[in-house]
């Protein structure tokens, strides 16, 4: 079986994700990069409970969507998958879930605001919400990756959350970030009103999140 090592990181992922609340029953997709090969990439199935997933139902699609290995039918939602990784290189590990706080955020069609200095640094800044547009089409992709810009979360409008990262481990710290923050943002509002970090210190983690993620990029 190919890949073993990257199946098992994602079969473990959804375990963790359903244990710690992030993702509940069939709902949630992971996909990564090959590590030898930036146009192959391994995926979740649609349609099975994931935190009983195995390794062998993982499946092994090209960037046409082509299954070069596995039984099952792709993600519903793999077009917004290779969207991101079409338009982000460096991007490696995708984890989409509809975690409670975050998808709260998506509902009412808000960002969650940089209230913390982890969601600048980790994420890139405010996390915004993609347009809605029906799961698994074309025109959730597109809607994603305008939302995303150049940052490792963005919300997806009525649905969900999208995080993603140089490795699986950080996409997950990425998806605990805005989990986090936006649950931190909602019970402040419930005793004050929430303020955001200032403006230079945004500017500062800013340029670090861009240090740690585009280190070749020319300023
Ligand atoms: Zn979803």
């Amino acid at each position: 079986m190919r890949y073993f090592k990257q199946r098992m990181e994602i079969v473990e992922m959804f375990r963790k994700l359903d244990e710690l609340g992030l993702t509940v029953g069939r709902s949630g997709n992971i996909s990564l990069r090959a590590p030898d090969d930036p146009k192959i990439f391994l995926i979740t199935p649609s349609g099975l409970v994931k935190r009983k997933l195995n390794p062998e139902d993982i499946l092994i699609v090209d960037s046409d969507l082509e299954i070069l290995e596995g039984e099952r039918n792709p993600s519903v939602e793999s077009p917004t998958h290779f969207a991101i990784y079409e338009k982000r290189p460096e991007v490696r590990a995708i984890i989409h879930t509809h975690s409670i706080h975050a998808t709260a955020f998506a509902v009412v069609h808000k960002p969650i605001p940089p209230i913390l200095e982890e969601t600048v640094y980790l994420i890139g800044g405010e996390v915004k919400v993609a347009a809605f547009a029906q799961a698994g089409s074309d025109k959730l992709a597109k809607n994603v990756i305008n939302a995303l810009e150049n940052k490792k979360a963005v919300l997806l409008a009525n649905h969900g959350i999208i995080s993603c990262g140089i490795t699986l481990e950080d996409a997950f710290e990425v998806l605990q970030c805005v989990e986090r923050t936006a649950k931190v943002y909602i019970l402040a509002r419930l005793i004050g009103k929430p303020t955001l970090i200032p403006e230079d210190v945004i500017n500062i983690e800013k340029e670090l999140y861009e240090i740690n993620n585009f280190p070749f990029n020319e300023k």
